[in-house]
């Protein structure tokens, strides 16, 4: 650890924080293992894998379902982890909570639950030019079952979102904004309170991809004012398979479920079926129980450290990363709005992105290359694939230095 790090004021945890993380402390390539690939999934902290560990071997049953004692205990540490995460969010209850597997199950829940019965031929959903595919296909497939309009508010080459066209595209046909938080691609923290404002100004509900937010900034449902907020655990140091669709209470009781099962019920007859309340009724079949107990260790993960120092430690990071490859001749860095966050996407001249990120792997360090899930971004900047690198809070001064120089290895293999 050097002096900036010390400084910075995650830098007097960074080894414990490390500790945290036995998966890094490993060769990669005959190199240091160096993971910048954050925005695609985090590491899992031994306090997450030890909650898990302990829960599956004390407590696990099935939930809801059981008189005896493990399954009380099981159902107990589930909603228990339901109340955490409407903590973690500023949720009014624990009932607008709505376990899934992810942002992705998440935003289709809403696509289909709330919005495909509410539309009409020519009428829309705005997007915005720099959604991740989850945030477009589940619209795009309502819209098409429905005869409905997509529509994308366009964004400036900087990475911020043309918030001036924002009123002229909510028409009286739009039915549903839908917004990423923070970009996975360009860092841009979107201003989701103003577009909330804007959008519920004409009666339009806003839904919040919050996936690439959650494990960098505190997130306050009430105060963005949006109707609902998606996210996945695994991108927040918890599990994969968990994940979270919080909706206003209003809206979640105003739904019908798209998926049927078990444990949504409240009465069965071959004849006619009632629904349970919301989150039951969104939550068919048996959950992920132990996924949701290990996302619940990774919030108080989380916040123990501290939003203040996460934010801090990496705004430093994220800094160094972009002082230094802007040094290397024919670098293009993708996304320079004010306040980004987590990530670099950039390209060399000359040079594949998909090339870069196998060259800059020979070295142990692990970057994505691709189109990110968000090929109308590509094609909104004219290529084909970008590379990133995306931060977390194990990430050292000396993981951003690896980078640089894979990075300027690649480009003398390449000039
Ligand atoms: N939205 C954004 C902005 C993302 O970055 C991702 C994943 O990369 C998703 C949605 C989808 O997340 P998941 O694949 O965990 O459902």
């Amino acid at each position: 650890m050097n002096a900036r790090e010390s400084r910075s004021p995650l830098g007097p945890q960074l080894a414990a924080v490390r500790e945290q993380f036995p998966i890094l402390a490993q060769t990669a390539r005959g190199k240091p293992l160096v993971y910048l690939d954050n925005a695609a999934t985090t590491q899992k902290p031994l306090a997450v894998l030890d909650a898990m560990r302990a829960f599956a071997l004390r407590d696990y049953a099935n939930v809801h379902r059981g008189v005896h004692l493990l399954s009380q205990r099981a159902t107990d540490a589930f909603e228990a982890a339901r109340a955490r995460l409407a903590a973690f969010l500023h949720a009014r209850s624990a009932g607008e909570i709505v376990f899934v597997r992810g942002a992705t199950e998440a935003i289709n829940l809403v696509a289909q639950s709330f919005v495909r019965p509410r539309l009409q031929p020519g009428d829309e959903v705005l997007v915005t030019a720099m959604e991740h595919h989850a945030n477009i296909v589940p619209w795009q497939m309502v819209c098409e079952a429905t005869g409905a309009r997509l529509r994308v508010l366009p964004m400036a080459d900087d990475g911020a979102l043309a918030l001036d066209a924002l009123p002229a595209l909510l028409t009286a046909r739009t039915r549903m904004l839908a917004v990423a938080h923070v970009s996975n691609v360009l860092g841009t923290v979107n201003d989701v309170a103003r577009i909330v404002r804007l959008a519920q100004a004409r009666g339009v509900p806003v839904l919040v991809d919050g996936a690439q937010a959650v494990a960098h900034l505190p997130v306050d449902v009430q105060a963005l004012g949006c109707d609902f907020y998606a996210f996945s655990g695994h991108k927040l140091y918890g599990p994969t398979g968990v994940g979270v669709l919080w909706g206003r209470a209003e809206r979640l009781a105003d739904m019908q479920p798209y998926q049927g099962g078990g444990d949504m019920i409240r009465t069965v007859s071959f004849e006619r079926t009632t629904y349970a309340d919301p989150p039951a009724r969104f939550e068919a079949g048996t959950p992920h129980i132990i996924g949701a107990i290990g996302l619940a260790a990774a919030i108080d993960f989380v916040q123990g450290l501290g939003w203040d120092a996460i934010a801090a430690h990496e705004r430093a990071l994220l800094e160094l990363a972009q002082e230094e490859l802007s040094h290397i001749p024919g670098l293009r860095i993708y996304g320079t709005v004010a306040g980004k966050i987590g990530v670099v996407s950039f390209n060399v001249d000359g040079l594949h992105a998909h090339d870069l990120g196998t060259i800059v792997d020979t070295e142990g360090v692990a970057i994505r290359a691709g189109h990110h899930c968000a090929m109308p971004l590509m094609q909104r900047y004219g290529v084909a694939a970008m590379a990133r690198a995306s931060l977390g809070v194990y990430n050292t001064e000396d993981d951003v230095h690896a980078l640089a120089r894979a990075v300027r290895k690649a480009h003398a293999m390449f000039s």
